[in-house]
Formats: C-alpha cells, structure tokens, sequence
C-alpha cells in the first residue's frame, strides 16, 4: 500500500510516496512556477507508483466546502495564474483514489499533533490577525490585503524589507527581534485567548532560531500579565517537533486517514 502526500507551497511543491507505516519511498522538491508546468512534474512523480490514497496540504486561500463550486480550488491568491486552479479536480481526475484536501498550514499542524483539521465557513487564516502595532515602527507592511496585518509586518519578507538583510543573516542583537517577538507574542496572546489550547507549537523558518523563541516566550508572559494562567511559557509555547517536514508528513497521515474511512 501506498500513500501520495504532496505539501504545496507558494515557492516549492514537495511530493513524496510513503508505505503504510508511512516510510518516505521516495520525495521530491518541484518549483511552483506556473500550474500547467507545475502540475506536469506533480504527475511525473506520481505516475511512477501505484498509490492508493492521496493527502493535499497547499497554500491558500483554497475553496474548502464540498457543496461549493470553488471546492478543491485555490482561491483569490495573489500567485500570478493560480487564481482558481482547481488543483483537487485535476489530482482527482488523474488518479481515482481517496484525496485528502485542506491548507498547507493545517497539514503542518496535523503532522505535529495527529488530531483533528480545524475548519469552520473556511479555514482559519490566524496570521492576517491585526496587531498593535510599535509606535516607532514606520514599516507599511507587504500582506496584499491589508498591509500591515501579523503576516504584513512580521512574516518573513518583511524582516528583509525592514533591514535590507535576508533574517536568516540578521545579526542576533539587531533590534529588530524584539518587535519580531513582541508582534507574534501579541498574535498568541490572542490565539489563547479565543481558542484556550493546551499547547502552541511554533513552525516555519523564522522559528529556526533558537533565540527568537525565548524572546516570544518572555513577550508572551509579560503581555498576559498573569490575566489567563497557561502553563509556563517554556512549556506552554515550544518549537515545532518535526522541522520542515511537518507539512509533508501531515499530507501522509491524511491521506492514510482518507484511506481508512
Ligand atoms: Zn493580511
């Protein structure tokens, strides 16, 4: 038996086949460029193995009702000709097998804690939540929609577009950190909040540096102020458990899941 994950990415489509004890057999990396050369190199890859069910995390925003006509499409992306495609019809179209479908962010979460995909009317987008903002903090913000929503001002083209230096080689005294933090500890202050989970579990580049989850960690305590007791934030607000693979491995274990029913 085997699965087809594929965790598709606005820059990289990563396709991988796993067996049912969901071993990788075999992952590739493919550049999103445009969908019709894209999805080409998707069925190269596939077509090579016989797989029985299909698990589909991708970027969004992406259609997610069954009983609508935009289901399995990718939305009002700003991703030049991948307004939408509809990218779980053309899977389905070539493959006939049980296919999992849902946001490349709920795949990563799912692979990190093997539960349930949260969906409501749609998904949840938590990071085009409004911040306040620094008051010295003059940065437009580069979310298409809104500017300077979280994504705006704290995902990982605005630390570039602030410093004029790529953040994996930010120095690690340069201020801009603690507006980092001070930003995503404001956006889990209010995740918590609303949602009250049991852990937050961090993923994604930026969070590859060990210093910024400690900076987040002590934000985070300082802006609750002791309002909510949460466990301790070194427990409560911890990294992800599988780097730059939870996306994948969660496209995996839904595709498992979607065999099973
Ligand atoms: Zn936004």
């Amino acid at each position: 038996m085997l699965y087809g994950g594929i965790e598709a990415g606005g820059t990289k489509f990563v396709c991988a086949v796993a067996d049912e004890k969901l071993q990788i057999k075999e992952k590739i990396s493919i550049a999103t460029t445009d969908p019709q050369t894209t999805f080409k190199q998707v069925f190269a890859f596939f077509d090579r193995y016989p797989i029985e069910a299909l698990g589909i995390g991708s970027f969004g925003p992406i259609g997610i009702q069954p009983d609508q006509e935009n289901y399995g499409h990718i939305l009002a992306t700003p991703k030049e000709g991948w307004a939408d495609v509809d990218f779980l019809g053309q899977m389905k179209q070539r493959y006939k097998v049980p296919t999992a479908w849902t946001t490349d962010v709920n795949a990563a979460a799912f692979g990190e804690i093997n539960n349930e995909v949260f969906e409501g009317i749609s998904h949840p987008e938590m990071g085009h939540l409004y911040i306040k903002r620094a008051a010295e903090d003059t940065y437009q913000g580069t979310c298409p929609y809104h500017k300077d929503c979280l994504e705006g001002l704290a995902a990982g083209p605005s630390l570039e577009a602030r410093t004029g230096i790529k953040g994996e080689e930010l120095p690690l005294d340069h201020p801009i950190w603690d507006l980092q933090a001070n930003y995503l500890a404001q956006a889990l202050m209010s995740y918590t909040l609303i949602l009250a989970p049991e852990m937050i579990v961090l993923g994604g580049g930026v969070m590859n540096q060990d210093h910024l989850l400690k900076k987040i960690q002590q934000q985070f305590s300082e802006l609750m102020a002791g309002y909510m007791e949460t466990p301790k934030a070194e427990d409560y607000i911890v990294r992800w458990g599988l780097p730059n693979e939870s996306g994948l491995i969660g496209a995996l274990l839904l595709a498992q899941r979607e065999r099973e029913y």
